[in-house]
């Protein structure tokens, strides 16, 4: 089974565990498996090395005391003779394999150096000196024990040869390898203290909040929108929960959209539909309620019906990326005189008055329904939502190269912790529209949607509570008049 698999605290556990045994096999091979091969090593270079310190100090009149000191100091036996064999300097360490041999031996020695370029190096088992007949009871070398011979052929100033002979043990005292033992004992129980501290240490910043995340996340999936991620520890993990946490709210967000959508889709769809049943029952019932009025009444509310059903479709296909704008350069002056007429007559019936307060003509490149829509829109809220003055302004100007539309009201006003919302989808304020009309929530999303789909375009509202609204949007001015063309 892959490492990857296992709950991660096992997987951080096993992986350390396995780095710690690779790190305990490596430091026990070397600090106690190579410990001889090393020692005999370093041991060989050192009594080459102070061979040829005593070469280099051969002429010295202090060459005895160096020798003494040298011979203690590095636990060596040093015998330097000239080419007859005579034994000028002998400095012998207990046991040794030199003060076993007699000078003809020595210069046997010299010899092997002689025909071997100068040096010769030889290691020797204290075990096999019986067969080399040094097996006397002066000679008490431990048994086991590996030594080595050096001998160095050199000139004095006198340019008179000489031969250093060196006899060192190569093998480490059994104390050294206790010491290598505990040592090597040490670091395996701090490496294995190690591994279980950083395993909880990683478990606990780790695996414990990703465990406590994926509970919550259970929790979110089975339907608790108000579950909260808690995870603390790593930049990561705390980065996962903070966009957990963002994710649990915005999907509680958009399950209050859907269950307010459902209720607001079902309650627009229902209350044209009772009004057109029970007109038309009650004509089926009475004939002489057959009347123009009621029909009209059934007329209106279809048409009510119509208009929601092809908001909404809009909405979703702006959304979706399916509308296509039919881009046109209208005189967008003309357009809103058109729209303000159309109300007009109406609202002066009602009492009502629209204001409106434009150049002659300006142009634009933009989807001329669309836009219709949109001003549609504002104007019905600002009538919807009109001051005691039952006043609306409209107003046109131009702002740098952009013409501005206005559409103001004295009415309500909205709260500020309401306004980033009111272009949301279906989103309708607690406050009863002045007129009673009973809102879609879909009015601002269209003027959103159609204007975010214009290049340039910008729309918004400056309102506050009590002194009415200022809703706009900005559509770039068209440069050249009529001519469709220069813009395509
Ligand atoms: P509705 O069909 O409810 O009017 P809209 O999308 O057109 O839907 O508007 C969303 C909300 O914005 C409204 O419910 C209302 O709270 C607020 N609103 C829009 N226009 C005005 C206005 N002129 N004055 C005050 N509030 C407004």
């Amino acid at each position: 089974m892959s490492l990857y698999r296992l709950p991660l605290k096992w997987s951080i556990f096993f992986s350390l565990a396995i780095f710690s045994i690779i790190v305990l096999g490596v430091l026990w091979f070397f600090q106690i498996g190579m410990l001889n091969t090393f020692y005999r090593t370093i041991k060989t270079s050192d009594v080459q090395q102070n061979t040829d310190t005593i070469t280099s100090i051969i002429d010295n009149p202090e060459l005895d005391s160096y020798i003494e000191v040298m011979s203690y100091r590095e636990d060596m036996s040093i015998v330097i003779i000239s080419d007859t064999g005579a034994v000028i300097h002998k400095y012998l360490r207990q046991p040794s394999i030199l003060g076993a041999l007699s000078d003809s031996e020595y210069l046997s020695y010299y010899n092997e150096a002689k025909s071997n370029d100068g040096s010769y190096l030889y290691f020797i088992q204290s075990d096999s000196l019986a067969v080399n007949g040094l097996n006397d009871s002066s000679l008490s070398t431990e048994v086991g024990v590996e030594n080595l011979i050096y001998a160095k052929i050199i000139k004095n100033s006198a340019n008179e040869e000489l031969a250093i002979i060196t006899e060192s043990s190569v093998t480490p005292m059994p104390s050294l390898f206790s010491v290598a033992v505990v040592t090597a004992l040490v670091i395996s129980c701090g490496i294995v203290f190690l591994t279980l501290t950083i395993t909880i240490f990683l478990t606990k910043k780790v695996a414990k909040p990703i465990e406590s995340l994926t509970t919550s996340a259970m929790d979110m999936a089975s339907g608790d929108a108000d579950v909260v991620f808690k995870g603390d520890g790593f930049k990561e993990v705390i980065a996962l929960t903070d966009a957990l946490n963002y994710a649990s709210k915005q999907i509680s967000v958009v399950e209050h959209l859907r269950r307010e959508l459902l209720a607001n889709v079902s309650h627009d769809l229902r209350t044209p539909l009772t009004l057109m049943k029970g007109y038309t029952e009650m004509m089926l019932d009475i004939p002489e309620e057959v009347t123009p009025e009621n029909l009209q009444i059934i007329v209106d509310e279809t048409e009510r019906l119509t208009n929601l059903v092809n908001d909404m479709l809009d909405l979703s296909r702006m959304q979706s990326g399916d509308l296509v704008l039919n881009f046109t350069t209208f005189d967008i002056i003309a357009l809103l005189n058109e729209i303000v007429k159309r109300h007009s007559a109406l609202l002066s019936r009602m009492g009502y008055s629209i204001k409106l307060e434009s150049d002659d003509s300006l142009w634009v490149y933009a989807d001329e329904l669309k836009i219709s829509q949109v001003i549609y829109n504002l104007l019905s809220n600002a009538i919807n939502y009109v001051g005691e003055d039952k006043l609306v302004i409209v107003r046109a100007i131009t702002r740098d190269n952009n013409v501005r539309i206005e559409v103001i009201d004295h009415g309500i006003g909205i709260d500020v912790d309401k306004i980033s919302h009111i272009w949301d989808r279906y989103y309708k304020s607690d406050n009863n529209h002045i007129r009673g009309v009973v809102g879609t929530g879909l009015g601002l999303s269209i003027v959103k949607n159609v204007m975010t789909l214009h290049p340039g375009a910008i729309y918004g509202v400056d309102s506050s509570i009590g002194a009415g609204s200022k809703f706009y949007i900005e559509l770039p001015i068209a440069k050249g008049d009529e001519n469709d063309e220069i813009y395509e």
